[in-house]
């Protein structure tokens, strides 16, 4: 299954489709890019990509994140 529900425009709350490497609005006809932040301490989190699943690792903490955890925000690229 896919998490595909989660994924939601920032700027019209519609479902993102996935074009390009990246997440894509077509409503608002723009790119969405999806940021992970630590549930524990907001730093950013790198993406590991391992046996098919997702997970995330802090470098601040210095441990994996459990994707249920995590906080994902997906902002414009208009948007610095
Ligand atoms: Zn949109
Ligand atoms: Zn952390």
């Amino acid at each position: 299954m896919t998490d595909k529900a989660d994924n939601i425009c920032p700027q019209c709350n519609s479902i993102l489709s996935w074009k390009n490497q990246g997440y894509f609005c077509d409503f608002c006809q723009q790119e969405v890019k999806k940021t992970v932040f630590c549930p524990d301490c907001n730093e950013q989190l790198e993406k590991l990509q391992a046996c098919g699943s997702a997970s995330y690792f802090c470098n601040h903490c210095n441990e994996l994140k459990s994707k249920s955890r995590v906080k994902v925000q997906f902002r414009m690229n208009s948007q610095a």
